[in-house]
């Protein structure tokens, strides 16, 4: 009998197992933007996402940081623990880049003095707004101690992926994490960190190697994707 599904997002498919607390994803090619108002394919993204968004995962998992991951179980498709997704995108940026550069007016590659922190809320159909401390206590999105506890997370996450991105010769401008919480309260790392969910540039050219070519129409989208993961996969310097 086919696994029954029990979700199906933009970019992933939710399967459940013979195991309740644990669920199946199978990673699609499938891409949208600016809140699935463009779609498209990019070939191969669902092989490299799933393979990428592991092989980082077990690495912040080595460093203390704890995550739905379980184990691989083909090119495609993961065994995650199942839990409950918090109704936050949580958005770390180093770099000024996308909606910040927009929203603020700072231009696009300007270097932030710190690491910034943004919460956004979760919700497609009023398009993930941006959303204060404040505003996630009053809606009840999360509580204080949540949002210190996934503050300090985020910037630990950064500090991790920076390090073992530049090792690839990749900068990492800025990317969007998930968290979700186990039935016993815990809360961990979840979704994916791909070229889909961070902003990579080519440390000396610039070059945009992340999902912003597929965005801005700027061509050479599977390369990209590619390019990110044999960098990755090789522990290349560049
Ligand atoms: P921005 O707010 O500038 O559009 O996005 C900031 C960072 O978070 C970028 O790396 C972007 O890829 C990621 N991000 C924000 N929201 C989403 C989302 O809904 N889906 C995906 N895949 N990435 C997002």
């Amino acid at each position: 009998m086919a696994a029954e599904m029990l979700y199906e997002g933009k970019a992933k498919k939710v399967f459940a197992t013979d195991q309740p607390e644990l669920v199946r994803v199978y990673y699609k090619d499938d891409a949208t933007a600016f809140n699935g108002q463009k779609r498209g394919q990019i070939e191969g993204k669902g092989a490299i996402n799933n393979q990428m968004s592991n092989l980082l995962f077990q690495y912040l998992a080595e460093h203390g940081v704890p995550t739905h991951f379980v184990e691989q179980v083909s090119e495609r498709e993961t065994i995650v623990r199942k839990v409950d997704i918090l109704p936050l995108e949580v958005v770390v940026r180093n770099v000024a880049a996308g909606s910040f550069s927009k929203r603020l007016g700072v231009v696009e590659g300007t270097v932030l003095p710190r690491p910034l922190v943004e919460f956004y809320y979760k919700n497609d159909e009023l398009g993930d707004p941006l959303l204060t401390d404040d505003q996630a206590l009053v809606l009840g999105l999360a509580s204080q101690e949540d949002l210190a506890e996934l503050r300090t997370r985020a910037l630990e996450v950064n500090r991790l992926l920076q390090e073992r991105f530049a090792a690839c010769g990749l900068a990492l401008i800025d990317f969007k994490i998930e968290f979700g919480r186990l039935p016993s309260g815990e809360i961990v790392l979840a979704d994916e960190i791909s070229p889909d969910t961070c902003r990579l540039w080519d440390k000396d050219t610039h070059q945009k190697l992340d999902k912003d070519r597929f965005r801005q129409d700027l061509g050479g989208v599977e390369d990209a994707y590619q390019e990110v993961w044999r960098r990755m996969k090789g522990g290349l310097s560049a």
